[in-house]
């Protein structure tokens, strides 16, 4: 009997004890579970943050400004304004080509602090892009708010930046859209505010703009120069015109510049000045280059061999390695000899990949074309990078030559500029003469040749005949058979 209750009661005992350790148990792997559940939840909280955050900022990336932008833009629906910006930073290439990645993030930071210290507490900034940052702010009682936040941020931006290796400089160009006059939903909006961001960057004078309907015409217009273009190129519809570069010392015709034209049925005249960098920016430059110059060359055949044919090479050409042989082969195929061409290269070419130019600039030169720097004084090139390439001429930009009778500091450049070209032995050509003043200038200064609506406008390749027998009562015919031209 009594082992029979001893039995019971230690049953009853392991089976209570049983009970008690798995609720224990169940209670600790609960509070175990719990925990668990909140770590996964804070590091999916994390890991969201993270992607919706610029990390090396900290700032809300563009998909979180898009969202916050497009949830300010519900609530305010036909009540407040909410303001845009785009704030689009120049400089920072240059801080990482002179300084290193660490400056540029140094710099980036930096600027970030100080366009947060300015906001107002409600107002959204966010890194969109790598060099873009953008603000909503969500209801404004007038423009001047938003104006007045983005001049300021432009100030601010025009104090140096301390970094590592010493101090950089940037500037910052603002685009601003507003909801509801310019938009009402997210990606309307943020399209405008970059069109006005776009013409805020090429803006030297006014960091600042608003959106204006007439920038959508603008894009219009550039879309359609381009469609045009293309079938412009494909129909070799564009043509060149030739302007006499004329010799001051002799005072006659040495050579053309060929300058494209191109007249559409439903533009009318478009300048080159337009669609050439259209050109450039769809990569239809090198198709429309090597076109002008064939036909250029097959020109040039007709005139007499004394005279040289001068042709424009735009920046982005010379970064194909390509661009010699391409040239040669032109050269090559219409019989058009090198030494009678002359490639016009800016400034801006010699800066960037300058590898490339000068290996194409090299493969020329060998063949014996002759290589003129254009529109000398407008670039940022520095003297010891032009003098790395070899050059033949230098052509004074027109800006200079202009302000000859009125500009005593234009006088005194051109001048510098023909004593540097004398003693480094190049030839001199002074683009736009346009009067007898600045002729007489530039004969009294030395400078070797001359170009401008003083001697003659382009012509086309029909027109040339017609141009020299026109000038024949003031012109000569030397032994050589070049026309001297009695301006
Ligand atoms: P550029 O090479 O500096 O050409 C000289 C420009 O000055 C030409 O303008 C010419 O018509 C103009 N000009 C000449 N004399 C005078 C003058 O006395 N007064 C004034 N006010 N202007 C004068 P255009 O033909 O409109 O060409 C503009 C620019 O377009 C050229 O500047 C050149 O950079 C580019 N361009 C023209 N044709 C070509 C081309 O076939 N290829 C490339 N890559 N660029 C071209
Ligand atoms: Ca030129
Ligand atoms: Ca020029």
């Amino acid at each position: 009997m009594d082992t029979a209750l001893n039995d019971i009661v230690f049953i009853i005992f392991v089976a209570f004890f049983l009970c008690a350790a798995l609720t224990i148990f169940s209670v600790r792997r609960y509070r175990d579970l719990a925990r668990e559940t909140k770590a996964r939840a804070i590091a999916e909280r994390e890991a969201r943050d993270l992607v919706r955050h610029d990390p090396l900022t900290g700032l809300p990336n563009r998909g979180l400004f898009d969202e916050k932008l497009d949830a300010c833009l519900g609530l305010a629906r036909d009540k407040h304004q909410v303001a845009v910006l785009l704030l689009g930073l120049d400089g920072f290439k240059r801080i990482k080509d002179t300084h290193g990645h660490a400056a540029e993030d140094k710099a980036l930071c930096e600027f970030a602090n100080r366009v947060a210290d300015i906001l107002r507490k409600d107002g959204v900034l966010a890194r969109i892009g790598n060099d873009e940052f953008g603000i909503v702010l969500p209801a404004i009682s007038s423009l001047e708010v938003p104006a007045n936040l983005a001049h300021r941020i432009v100030a601010s931006a025009t104090e140096t930046f301390a970094i590592e290796t010493g101090a950089a400089e940037l500037g910052v160009g603002i685009g601003i859209a507003i909801a509801p006059i310019d938009g009402v939903n997210l990606h309307e909006l943020v399209r405008r505010a970059e069109r006005a961001l776009y013409r805020a960057q090429g803006d030297s004078r006014s960091r600042v703009r608003f959106f204006e309907p007439e920038m959508d015409m603008h894009v219009e217009r550039r879309t359609q120069i381009e469609r045009e273009l293309r079938s412009a190129i494909t129909a070799d519809i564009i043509e060149p015109y030739y302007q006499p570069l004329v010799s001051l010392k002799g005072n006659c015709i040495i050579g053309f510049e060929a300058l494209a034209r191109w007249e559409n049925r439903t533009l009318g005249r478009i300048p080159p000045d337009v669609f050439i960098p259209i050109a450039e920016e769809t990569g239809l430059i090198n198709a429309l280059g090597d076109q002008l110059f064939r036909r250029a060359c097959f020109d040039a055949n007709a005139w007499p061999e004394a005279f040289t044919l001068a042709f424009n090479i735009s920046p982005i050409q010379l970064r194909d390695l390509s661009l010699g042989q391409r040239i040669l082969s032109i050269l090559g195929q219409t019989g058009f000899s090198p030494r009678r061409l002359e490639i016009e290269i800016t400034e801006s070419a010699f800066v960037e990949k300058t590898g490339v130019a000068k290996t194409v600039i090299d493969v020329l030169r060998q063949a014996g074309v002759r290589i003129a720097l254009d529109d000398f004084g407008t670039g940022y090139a520095t003297l010891s990078q032009l003098l790395s390439f070899r050059l033949d001429k230098i052509k004074i930009d027109r800006s200079f030559v202009s302000h000859l009778n009125d500009s005593a500091d234009s006088r005194v450049i051109v001048r510098a500029i023909l004593g540097l070209a004398k003693g480094f032995g190049l030839t001199t050509t002074a683009e736009g003469v346009e009067d007898a003043g600045q002729l007489d200038f530039l004969v009294a200064n030395g400078c070797t040749e001359g170009q401008g609506y003083m001697f003659s406008d382009a012509v086309p390749a029909a027109g040339i005949n017609a141009l020299l027998n026109r000038e024949s009562g003031r012109t000569t015919v030397a032994e050589d058979g070049t026309r001297s031209l009695h301006a």
